[in-house]
């Protein structure tokens, strides 16, 4: 199979370290609803598990729900709700919707707050080796101490400190922070402010930055080194060129991560569809219309790569598609046997070549028209085997 990474820039051979295929992908923030770029990302990442699994590897999958965080918090305190039961409810709103789509669950499922002693560990040995300061109860990775630093960002076109710097400041850097050497520097470790939630550190009272509490789950629970890291398209840089940093300089091991995936946006009115904006379709509202298989073949028509706008008459379509491999349920039964080769070598040609789901689906959509014309129920047979490949539950 071919990935394409996003530190090279180009297709590669996915080739795992050992048998087990580890694969982080960067989870929810927990403190609003579900909408359809979340869904596109996740059921990405479903069929990319689900294909691995088909072709024989056995891939352990860890998530992250990042339950602590300045947005919780805001909204926490606008419901006048705790924070944790805030993260609970919405992380549970999140999975029901997951289930709704048939996404299947993590193998591990792993809270940033549940973190706190790893992340520790490794922020002292950041200082240690002089990667990182400390300063009025805050600790920053230092980026002038890393002549590697940005390698990531470089590849993604932003090519100097000061583009770094200016996305950075956009996605949430804090680049007139006192406490911090130089502006790019990012926080490990902050000091509590009034009236949040804290943990106890060698630096005092305070909670974990984004950045390491990823860094620190992945590295625990799947080693120093995995095959696969995802997220959005928008993790790239500045979170994804952080955990590069502070994870290799932690473990002395590079490459980090072996691929790093990153899934597109989804684009609402010609900007993408995020919180800040409103400009969502939840994925909630769509399934009161909608099934979640043609929600799933709509996701799935659109490379997980490339940023894409969703419109009502794609979903129209995508229902049409389903109905079509009801059709063929029908005409082979609920247990089918036959098999078509040709079907079957041209499907995993497409999902070889860097997951082409739309190319796939197109094959499935054909020979789902050409079974009801020919009645040939090997064909049939092998649509829907490869069906449940991509999570439909025709
Ligand atoms: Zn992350």
């Amino acid at each position: 199979m071919k990935l394409f990474n996003t530190l090279t820039q180009s297709l590669e051979d996915f080739v795992p370290l050992d048998d087990t295929v580890r694969i982080y992908v960067c989870g929810i923030t927990p403190y609003d609803t579900t909408h359809l770029g979340h869904a596109f990302l996740y059921v990405s990442f479903d069929a990319l598990m689900r294909y691995l699994r088909f072709r024989g590897y056995t891939v352990k999958y860890v998530q992250n729900v990042t339950d602590i965080d300045d947005d919780i918090l805001r909204k926490s305190r606008e419901l006048g709700m705790a924070w944790d039961e805030l993260g609970r409810r919405e992380t549970a709103r999140f999975l029901n919707d997951m289930d709704a789509l048939n996404v299947r669950r993590p193998d591990v499922y792993a809270k940033a707050s549940e973190q706190i002693p790893v992340i520790i560990e490794i922020v002292q040995k950041l200082i240690a080796q002089g990667y990182a300061y400390e300063s009025q109860g805050c600790v920053f990775f230092s980026v002038k101490e890393d002549p590697e630093f940005g390698q990531m960002a470089r590849a993604i076109g932003l090519l100097d400190y000061d583009a770094m710097l200016k996305i950075a400041n956009e996605r949430g850097n804090f680049p007139d922070d006192t406490r911090k050497r130089d502006p790019l520097d990012f926080v490990l470790w902050q000091a509590q402010a009034p009236g949040e939630p804290a943990w106890e550190s060698p630096w005092g009272p305070g909670r974990p930055g984004w950045h390491i509490e990823c860094s620190a789950m992945a590295m625990r629970y799947l080693g120093p080194q995995i095959d696969i890291h995802g997220g959005g398209a928008d993790l790239a840089f500045p979170h994804h060129t952080c955990e590069i940093a502070q994870s290799e300089h932690f473990t002395g091991k590079a490459p980090f991560s072996r691929f790093w995936v990153h899934v597109g946006m989804v684009h609402q009115d010609g900007e993408k569809m995020s919180k800040s904006l409103g400009n969502l379709t939840l994925v909630g509202d769509l399934l009161k219309t909608y099934s979640p298989d043609a929600i799933r073949v709509t996701l799935l028509n659109h490379h997980y790569r490339y940023p894409w706008e969703c419109f009502p008459p794609d979903l129209v379509f995508a229902s049409g598609v389903v109905d079509l491999f009801k059709q063929v349920r029908e005409l082979v039964g609920e247990q089918p046997t036959g098999e078509d080769k040709l079907l079957h070598g041209r499907f995993i040609a497409a999902m070889d070549n860097d997951l082409n789901t739309p190319e796939a689906l197109e094959l499935l959509h054909q020979a789902a028209e050409t079974t009801l014309e020919t009645k040939n129920i090997n064909t049939g047979a092998e649509v829907l085997r490869l069906a449940g490949v991509l999570g439909l539950t025709v």
